[in-house]
């Protein structure tokens, strides 16, 4: 890959701070884009900022408001100008069986994992649209492809996400703009420390075992890193990438 395959380009991170979203921010400004970095945690966000050999702005961001994704698109926009490369990946996953489901906990992942995705997508769109060029890439999950127990409001947000990204990406197919997910199965993460530290305290498991037990779930029997999430979003916005458009790719070790 050409080192610098996405200069000029600008590109919006959503939970960028940490885990799998900092981690897409470091490829992508190692291929030469320009990133604003977006989240809920400013100090967060300015640490990793510091951390990107590249043009870096920071915009606090709660993507489940609508005013605060409209501020924050139009700050980066000022910034560093039309957004060419969207990255939809902050998001939450809260566990509980079905029958303690309630409506907050649904209203919760339905908000951050997709209406989050869609409210930044109708905000970065008109940019790319008129650039004539965009990549849409959402961090979907496992979860929308296949179910999972105890996790199906969850579920239904991912599925919905890659419902979204299909639709959308024919919708956008003649205009220079792809829109793909990418589908991590279990990640080296604070979302997935926290997912064990509640399946230890619902279960009386150990750590260890519940770690054991998710582990086993990738046929590779092991985690996944967020860098090799990282690596399959970078491919999908290489400007050679054209061609891939309406996928939902699982980094999984085969576990789909
Ligand atoms: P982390 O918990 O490590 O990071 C989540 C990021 O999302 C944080 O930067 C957080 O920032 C941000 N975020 C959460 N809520 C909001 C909000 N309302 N508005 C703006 N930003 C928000 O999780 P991961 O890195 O693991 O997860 C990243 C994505 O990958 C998620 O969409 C997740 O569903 C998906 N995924 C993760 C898997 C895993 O096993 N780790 C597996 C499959 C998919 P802040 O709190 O500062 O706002």
């Amino acid at each position: 890959m050409n080192t610098q395959s996405l200069a000029g380009k600008h590109a919006v991170v959503t939970g960028a701070g940490r885990g799998i979203g900092a981690a897409i921010a470091a490829a992508l400004a190692q291929a030469g884009a320009r990133l604003t970095l977006m989240g809920r945690n400013r100090a967060q966000l300015e640490a990793q900022a510091g951390e990107l050999a590249t043009e870096v702005h920071v915009e606090t961001c709660d993507v489940t408001d609508p005013e605060n994704v409209q501020r924050a698109f139009g700050g980066a926009a000022c910034a560093l100008g039309d957004v060419s490369i969207l990255v939809n990946n902050a998001g939450q996953a809260e566990s509980q069986p079905f029958a303690r489901t309630d409506l907050g906990l649904w209203e919760r992942m339905l908000a951050v994992n997709l209406t989050g995705t869609f409210l930044c997508t109708q905000a970065a769109l008109p940019g790319m649209l008129g650039a004539g060029w965009g990549r849409i890439v959402n961090i979907a999950s496992t979860a929308g492809l296949k179910g999972y127990p105890y996790v199906s409001a969850y579920c239904a947000a991912k599925h919905g996400v890659i419902g979204l990204t299909r639709s959308l990406a024919l919708e956008l197919a003649r205009k220079n703009i792809t829109v793909n997910a990418v589908c991590p199965g279990y990640t080296q993460t604070d979302l997935l420390e926290a997912s064990l530290a509640h399946i230890a305290q619902r279960t009386g498991k150990s750590a260890a075992q519940a770690r054991a037990e998710l582990t086993r779930a990738n046929p590779q029997g092991r985690l996944v890193e967020p860098q090799e999430v990282a690596q399959a979003v970078l491919w999908l916005c290489l400007p050679e990438s054209a061609a891939i458009n309406g996928q939902a790719i699982a980094v999984a070790g085969g576990e789909v």
